[in-house]
């Protein structure tokens, strides 16, 4: 599970760039087109780790590239031969390059890296081309066709053809999501019906029903001869050719490992790569929640579900990090009183771990992104996803610190707060605790929310089908944005005053009532996991908030009298959210909190289904299009992404690696063709 930032907070446009302190421009970048921007992210602490440990993630980082293919693919069956036909024309094309069709070309490839594929990396919408067809067909006469080697036509309807793939993860209730979702998960002719009647029958078989595998994680199913049959993702199967070469990586990080259980953990991993066996992949997370010495760590492989319209197919990442040290004493407070954080929550008891264990919490340095964390990252990462492993095991939750710096300080300063914050009052609330307390909800989110409560005996853990992300996400969301206002956060020494919380309240607020609706077309549903279970809150809390008459909570002194506790209010045309009474807003955070719990224990899918399609899914369309027109007149980007770093290997004259260093400079394009040059793993069809 991964969250994914959400703060819209963080464009610099280059003005504002020049006035930053010179030591920080490097992480930002020029590189600017449609709803995204690109940032650099420092990897602190890296020249001070020992050779062992850079050669190390060095070889991890590695790994975590050889693997990006494989998410293309997954994105999408034309995805690969689409980028090679894009690159190519890119690097080659021998006309106008300041024409219009060309610079729309341009911005239309850009957007395909960014996304992994011709959908829109979060909204999952197909890109719709700039330039005509016309020009596609005149550049690609224009350019080697051996550098092509496949039938171009048919790219034609799946580039320009709005209603051919329209959508990458189709969510929309009652439709075949599978049947018209683009994802590569599925193969031609298999239903959603049949797909989870497949898995069904593969669960109801299991001989160890308490430990169950993550069925079906780890492959595309597939109709053959009207018979169902999973192709599973491992060496010698489908993909083998790049998990080979992942491989190759994770045998070179294991001769360098800090300590023997991280080569265990390593060795694990290759196996499991070799066979494509769930249960070897299950005995791999326990001993990698089990290897917490180690300073330098790792994910590699098939990890987060939110590409499958069902919620169970898992696409491709990779990730090297180290841990940030000092950082990480704060989440050590949170997660040595996880049983007193479960034990204190406001939901129903007969939800509640009796045993909150084995949930490690730190801050890390990211050192490379690949995969579906490249370029559009997480910032908090909690892992593994399998619930027996979590209840019996424990989890790693990990804070990306360099990430969420890189955020915030690309946030300081471009205009966004002045023009959606309610007043000046509200404003310093936020400039003077909203990074701490960002920090603080990330790590309560990651290190307790997601490890806290547990189902009731017998109840499947995928019961609530499509709608179980976001019931997870908001599970974790309410169970920080209960806590960020407890006073054990000020005796923690988390918070540094009672007022705190308020900073974290009112953006959570403003975000999932107004301004994330930035990221949304108009006329679009709200469908990616985080983006409903924000709305979803936010749209409770409104409802229920009018509904609360004061004095039904604890009212502090001098709180507006007869006003609900947060609403919409009008200024000069334009609509802000108002909180009148922030005490009164913890308890419908505890509330709704009690809910969501009792859903996912019980596995309640039609009250599930009932609070996301009621609070989550719609969007108004009126408030839609004035936050919209406010936004463009701020000229911010949405999105943003990170370039990597590259790593610069120096060796003596027998070849014996002397230093790693790490370097910046490169630019987007560059990376980008570079990773598909050096790192192409996999032939341009995968059947
Ligand atoms: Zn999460």
């Amino acid at each position: 599970m991964n969250i994914k930032h959400y703060l819209l907070v963080m464009s610099v446009s280059l003005s504002a760039l020049s006035a930053q302190a010179g030591a920080d421009t490097f992480l930002y970048n020029d590189e600017r087109f449609a709803d995204l921007q690109m940032l650099r992210y420092q990897v602190h602490g890296f020249d001070q780790l020992s050779l062992r440990q850079k050669e190390l993630i060095y070889y991890l980082s590695e790994a975590a590239l050889c693997g990006r293919d494989i998410l293309w693919d997954q994105n999408g069956r034309y995805n690969l031969r689409i980028r090679q036909l894009l690159e190519t024309i890119y690097t080659d094309y021998k006309g106008n390059r300041k024409s219009k069709d060309f610079q729309a070309f341009v911005t239309y490839l850009k957007r395909v890296w960014f996304s992994n594929g011709i959908h829109h990396h979060y909204g999952c919408e197909k890109f719709q081309p700039g330039f005509s067809e016309d020009f596609l067909r005149k550049a690609i006469k224009s350019i080697d066709p051996a550098k092509i080697p496949f039938d171009t036509e048919e790219l034609f309807p799946v580039i320009f053809d709005p209603k051919v793939m329209p959508k990458r993860t189709n969510q929309a209730d009652g439709e075949d999501l599978v049947q018209t979702s683009a994802a590569n998960y599925y193969g031609a002719g298999v239903t959603q019906a049949e797909a989870e009647d497949f898995y069904l029958k593969m669960k109801e078989a299991a001989p160890d029903p308490a430990h169950p595998v993550m069925f079906g994680m780890n492959s595309r199913l597939i109709k053959e001869n009207g018979e169902l049959k999973e192709k599973v993702w491992r060496s010698g199967g489908l993909y083998g050719a790049a998990i080979d070469r992942i491989i190759y990586w994770l045998q070179k990080a294991k001769t360098v490992a800090e300590n023997a259980k991280q080569a265990a953990v390593l060795d694990k991993l290759i196996e499991y790569y070799q066979t494509g066996d769930l249960h070897t992949f299950d005995a791999y997370t326990i001993l990698w929640v089990q290897e917490t010495a180690g300073i330098v760590d790792f994910t590699n492989g098939f990890t987060e579900s939110y590409g499958d319209p069902l919620g169970m197919k898992a696409s491709w990442e990779g990730f090297a990090n180290f841990k940030d040290m000092a950082a990480t004493e704060r989440t050590k407070k949170l997660s040595n009183n996880a049983q007193w954080f479960e034990d204190h929550s406001p939901v129903d008891s007969r939800f509640k771990k009796e045993n909150c264990k084995g949930i490690t919490a730190k801050v890390i340095v990211a050192a490379i992104l690949g995969g579906d964390l490249y370029p559009s990252t997480a910032i908090g990462i909690n892992l593994p996803n399998s619930n027996w492993v979590r209840a019996e095991h424990g989890s790693k939750s990990v804070t990306i610190g360099n990430l969420t710096d890189a955020y915030n300080k690309a946030a300081h300063g471009n205009g966004f707060q002045e023009e959606f914050v309610i007043d000046e009052q509200t404003r310093q609330l936020i400039d003077k605790y909203g990074d701490v307390c960002d920090d603080l909800h990330t790590d309560l989110h990651e290190c307790l929310g997601h490890g806290s409560g547990k189902l009731l005996p017998g109840v499947d853990a995928d019961s609530l089908k499509a709608y179980g992300s976001a019931i997870e996400e908001a599970r974790a969301d309410l169970f920080g944005l209960y806590y960020i206002a407890d006073p054990k956060l000020i005796e923690l020494g988390l918070t540094p005053d009672a007022e705190a919380y308020k900073s974290q309240y009112y953006t959570y607020m403003m975000n999932g009532l107004m301004t994330q609706l930035v990221r949304i077309e108009p006329g679009n549903d709200i469908e990616e996991a985080h983006m409903r279970n924000r709305a979803l809150i936010a749209h409770w809390v409104l409802k229920h908030a009018t509904a609360v008459p004061n004095g039904s909570v604890t009212v502090p002194e001098g709180s507006p009298e007869g006003k609900p506790a947060v609403e919409l209010v009008k200024r000069d045309g334009k609509t802000f959210v108002q909180v009148n009474n922030y005490p009164a807003l913890r308890a419908l955070f505890g509330q709704l909190l009690a809910e969501i719990q009792r859903i996912k224990s019980e596995g309640d899918f039609e009250g599930a289904r009932r609070l996301i399609e009621t609070y989550g899914v719609k969007v108004d369309a009126e408030l839609h299009r004035e936050i919209l027109s406010r936004y463009q007149a701020l000229n911010l980007a949405p999105y943003k992404g990170f370039i990597n770093p590259e790593y610069i290997v120096e060796r003596d004259a027998n070849g014996t690696i002397t230093d790693i260093r790490v370097t910046y400079g490169e630019a987007y394009d560059h990376q980008m063709l570079r990773y598909s040059r050096d790192y192409r793993t996999l032939p341009f069809i995968n059947e």
